[in-house]
């Protein structure tokens, strides 16, 4: 059985699915307006590990991981007010793009982040700005239930309406006044109260990306977003909701405040939260120039997967201290699983003592540091090699460190470095020759060793075969 940490009620819980044997996981996705660094992959992979350990016991999981590519802050400073600028738009101006080309160029990049982190693909990419629609809808649902209110085109999420506000990050209303000034930095004065959130925005003059609504031209907030797209590809209750810890307020209890205000039921069975990724001890920063993409590893020399196998090593909901030194032990690691299996047999009767308890590792809360000590264990055990590739191509379901590939292309590269080096015609003549040695026409194999050295290759025959050489 399947157990979890559930952020909603702070505790391990078995894992029950609404409709067994499917499984619907919706993961806040990256807002792409530049690199994505690795403390966000650290989240991505908690959902790419949960995925797989659903698949693994059996699951059918319909994955739905959402592109933000709207702006969802103002465009430019108010008088004196302080505003963060958006980044997706301040990015295009600095470019000369447009927003779009922006989110599609770092869209891309993203994906083939995921794709070398071996992130399984998700079911859907569903892209904001393609579902302004379900968002109005869930917007004037909110109105027309008065939950929500409008203020001069712009449109308030009424917290005080809401009396479940609070029942994830525990920021309830009464300790909430406080905690939200420091969060919401905002210009809009104009709400009942400070604790009420935007869910639509009036478009400022010469806004960029901007559409129109019942309620003028503008675009919406972040926080409705997920909610729209997550209940449309899942329905208006799922199973899990996935995300960073950062995520947990205002982003995730503003999700359950519209969901729930909208449908008037439950939204999410289990919600599950990544931890915090460090850099040397220290929050990544861009001023403290020790924000990391997948693209920095890779031009120091690492693989995309030593970073998959370091996340492994630090339970999710455990804060992960990242520094190079441990990539180069986790790629050395990894490494060395890779070198020990060139050379096992064929796979066949797996071990089914460690097979029992790598399940019971990786379905306690994700285990991943327990389920790689089990898979070093089984790496060092007796069992004959054919045992251990079973069970470990197995495993390799859920870690993804693409190991059987690893197996055969091992093999691949050797064929293809010896052929690349000889021309395919050259090859082709050679294996001629072989056949017309083992028929023992000796004389048309000489014939055909000297057309060979006349094109100018040398073929030596050894007991494993012929050997070609550029002369
Ligand atoms: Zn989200």
């Amino acid at each position: 059985m399947l157990k979890l940490y559930n952020t909603l009620t702070r505790q391990i819980e078995d894992f029950k699915p609404l409709n067994p044997p499917n499984v619907g996981i919706y993961t806040c996705g990256p807002t792409v307006y530049r690199e994505v660094h690795i403390g966000n992959f650290r989240t991505y992979l908690l959902s790419d590990f949960l995925r797989r350990i659903l698949e693994y016991n059996g699951y059918k999981v319909t994955l739905i991981k959402n592109i933000t590519d709207v702006g969802h802050m103002r465009q430019v400073g108010h008088g004196h007010h302080a505003v963060q600028i958006d980044p997706i738009i301040k990015e295009a101006l600095d470019q000369g793009k447009t927003p779009l080309q922006i989110a599609e160029h770092y869209t891309k990049l993203f994906l083939e982040d995921e794709k070398k982190l071996n992130i399984l693909k998700a079911t859907v990419y569903p892209k904001a700005t393609e579902h302004i629609k379900e968002m109005i809808e869930m917007i004037s649902m909110l109105l027309k239930k008065g939950l929500a209110y409008e203020t001069d085109g712009t449109i308030y999420f009424d917290v005080k309406k809401f009396k479940d506000y609070g029942k994830l990050s525990g920021n309830t209303l009464d300790k909430m006044d406080k905690l939200l000034k420091a969060v919401r930095i905002s210009v809009e004065t104009d709400k009942k109260d400070s604790v009420d959130f935007a869910l639509w925005k009036q478009a400022e003059k010469g806004r960029l990306m901007k559409w129109d609504s019942p309620w003028g031209e503008g675009f919406p907030g972040w926080h409705i977003e997920c909610s729209a797209m997550s209940m449309k590809y899942l329905g208006n209750i799922f199973d899990i909701h996935t995300g960073g810890e950062d995520l947990i307020f205002p982003h995730h209890e503003d999700e359950i405040a519209q969901s729930e205000g909208a449908t008037g039921c439950k939204f999410i069975n289990y919600w599950l939260h990544g931890g915090y990724l460090l850099v040397d001890n220290k929050k990544m920063s861009r001023s403290k120039r020790n924000v990391y993409t997948i693209a920095d590893l890779e031009h120091r020399k690492f693989d995309a997967l030593s970073f998959r196998y370091l996340t492994m090593m630090t339970h999710y909901r455990t804060k992960m201290n990242f520094t190079f030194d441990a990539l180069s032990s986790a790629q050395i690691a990894l490494n060395r699983l890779r070198e020990e299996i060139a050379n096992w047999d064929k796979p066949k009767i797996g071990c089914a003592e460690y097979e029992q308890r790598f399940l019971e590792s990786i379905n306690d809360d994700l285990n991943m540091p327990e389920a790689l000590a089990i898979v070093w264990e089984l790496v060092n055990s007796d069992y004959p090699t054919s045992a251990k590739a079973e069970s470990l191509f197995r495993f390799d379901k859920v870690l993804g460190l693409n190991l059987a590939q690893v197996k055969s292309s091992s093999r691949f590269n050797r064929d293809k470095v010896k052929s690349l080096e000889i021309p395919e015609k050259i090859m082709g003549m050679v294996k001629e020759r072989e056949g017309l040695r083992r028929q023992k026409r000796y004389h048309l194999a000489d014939q055909l060793r000297n057309k060979i050295k006349k094109m100018g290759y040398n073929v030596q025959d050894t007991e494993r075969g012929s050997k070609v050489r550029k002369i």
